[in-house]
């Protein structure tokens, strides 16, 4: 889909001052935290036709009416940081950069809660709270890039995610800008829910009311595990104690933590556990219960000497990435239940090669993210026969009653995976309703199909792809 002529005219005409299409702008908009390989850019066309910032809810509101009218593909961006390829255009069309709406935060004490537009970054967002006293509940570990918004509309979870839960536990209130035009506000959490993890096909989310918590000083616990057996079977004990954050690592990246930071922390499966504590009794309290719990894990603790610091290093880990020529990164959600064997299966596939980070999500559930570093520049075609690889083990992890993080345009076909079925039902039947034309981040959450070969769609076709790597 290009633009034509007459229909170009008709969004500079509305919104001439937000519209650019010079080539620089439309190179950075074909990509997300991850670029896409070279070799698969021939099934999209993920370099934008133009891109637009809207300043006020009203152009969104021109925005979408314009592009329904001349069925327009919108797709929103916010930070492109996801790298799920959410925020990249599947088959042209427009680019919404939600960066450019104007931002207001409105606290509300009485009711801890906090009215944000999306476009507002987690740091400037905490940092203001901060000094009026009050704290978010849970934020992703992007906080200095990410906004609320797209964090929302891709389904995230984050830091304090094990206590006060994702994305979805964290709304109060959401005001959306349907594909119509039509301006709407949702209180219920049956239509809250369809936004969160839908990456903006349903619409522009254009407000949010989100719960906030007093600043309560965070205390952090390190311990450590012989094997993924032994590893999950901590987490589960782990999960009883009331972490607010429960993050870990296997040796491989400890290894590598050590490297980069100068950590002399031991050769084993460390997890850091993060506990909201006001008082010094409660501190001795707590102590005698994570002790117990690690005992029950067959696990050690560590000295608090090892691991100073170590949670300012929570927003930085990627920065390890300049240390390498080249790398490839992947993310899935496991239950904490029984997954030590796909762990152990996972690490041996790739020669004990893969660095691993989790995060507990919840009581039951952590989300695992999976590097490989290249010492040398990669070709393209070993870039895409190791993402392949990964992507298969994303995909093996549903075997495990798992899933993948998110959809975005490589997971797209996966949502009953992630949400059930009854979910996926719900967001088909709303969708035809409010986007009949599908103009709204076409190619994401629904596969679409195989643009080179239009029989099969994209999901089947990686399905395919994946067999041929070992
Ligand atoms: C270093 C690093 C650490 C990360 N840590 C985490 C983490 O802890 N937890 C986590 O969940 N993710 C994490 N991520 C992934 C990602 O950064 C976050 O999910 C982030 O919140 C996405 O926000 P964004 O503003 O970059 O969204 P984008 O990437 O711009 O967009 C994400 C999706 O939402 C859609 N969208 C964007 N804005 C809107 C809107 N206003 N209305 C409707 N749809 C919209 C886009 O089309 C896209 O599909 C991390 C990424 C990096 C690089």
């Amino acid at each position: 889909m290009t633009l034509k002529k007459k229909v170009r005219a008709k969004f500079v005409k509305h919104l001439g001052k937000q519209f650019r299409e010079d080539d620089t702008s439309l190179r950075v908009y074909s990509r997300d935290m991850s670029d896409l390989p070279s070799l698969t850019k021939i099934f999209f066309k993920n370099t934008p036709d133009a891109i637009i910032l809207p300043k006020t809810v009203d152009e969104v509101q021109k925005l979408y009416e314009l592009a329904t009218e001349n069925k327009v593909a919108i797709t929103p961006r916010s930070g492109g940081t996801t790298g799920f390829g959410g925020s990249v255009t599947y088959n042209k069309g427009i680019i919404l950069d939600v960066k450019g709406l104007e931002s207001e935060t409105l606290i509300e004490p009485i009711d801890q809660s906090v009215t944000v537009s999306p476009s507002i970054i987690f740091s400037e967002l905490q940092r203001y709270l901060k000094l009026n006293g009050f704290s978010l509940c849970s934020f992703p570990s992007s906080f200095y890039s990410a906004t609320v918004g797209g964090w929302i509309a891709h389904g995230g979870y984050g830091i304090g995610s094990a206590k006060y839960g994702g994305a979805l536990e964290q709304i109060l209130s959401l005001e959306v800008v349907l594909p119509t035009g039509k301006l709407v506000e949702y209180t219920e959490r049956e239509d809250i829910e369809l936004y969160v993890g839908s990456n903006g096909t349903l619409g522009l989310i254009t407000k949010i009311k989100l719960k906030i918590k007093f600043d309560i000083p965070l205390k952090h616990f390190a311990c450590t595990f012989d094997s993924p057996q032994q590893l999950v079977v901590g987490l589960k004990e782990l999960s009883s104690v009331d972490p607010y954050a429960v993050w870990f690592f296997n040796p491989k990246h400890v290894e590598e933590l050590n490297e980069a930071y100068g950590y002399t922390l031991p050769d084993r499966y460390l997890v850091i556990l993060t506990k909201e504590i006001s008082f010094e009794e409660e501190e001795s309290e707590f102590h005698t219960l994570f002790n117990q719990a690690i005992r029950r894990a067959e696990g050690e603790i560590l000295d608090k000497r090892y691991t100073a610091n170590i949670f300012d290093i929570r927003f930085q880990t990627l920065s390890i990435l300049k240390n390498y020529k080249d790398f490839l990164i992947n993310e899935v959600i496991l239950p904490v239940e029984k997954s030590g064997k796909y762990l152990q299966k996972l690490i041996s596939s790739f020669n004990g090669l893969l660095h691993l980070e989790g995060e507990l999500i919840g009581d039951s559930h952590y989300a695992l993210l999976m590097y490989l570093y290249f010492e040398e520049e990669q070709s393209q075609l070993n870039k895409l026969l190791h993402n392949l690889k990964m992507y298969k083990n994303v995909v093996k992890g549903i075997k495990a009653n798992g899933y993948p993080y998110s959809t975005g345009l490589w997971y797209a076909g996966y949502y009953p995976a992630i949400y059930g079925k009854s979910q996926y039902k719900k967001y088909k039947d709303f969708k035809k309703v409010v986007d009949p034309k599908n103009i709204s981040n076409p190619g994401k959450v629904i596969s679409p199909r195989f643009r080179i070969f239009p029989l099969i769609k994209l999901k089947t076709a990686f399905k395919i792809a994946c067999r041929f790597v070992l």
